[in-house]
């Protein structure tokens, strides 16, 4: 479970913009953009190349060039 505080510290890093998290999904959400950042282990990732797209038409898009 990611911690409540360290919660309020984190933005999107690339847009700055507030994050949500995805309990079911351990994820760390940006609506703003729609991109889901994965937590691992309780530690987020806050890498664009690691976030994925939340629009299910944008999943086959690769993130990964
Ligand atoms: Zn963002």
């Amino acid at each position: 479970m990611l911690d409540k505080r360290l919660l309020d510290v984190l933005a999107c890093p690339r847009c700055k913009g507030p994050l949500e998290y995805d309990t079911a999904r351990e994820e760390l959400i940006c609506r703003g953009e729609a991109l889901a950042y994965p937590v691992r282990d309780g530690i987020p990732v806050m890498l664009v190349a690691e976030a994925r797209p939340l629009n299910p038409a944008a999943e086959t898009q690769d993130l990964h060039p």
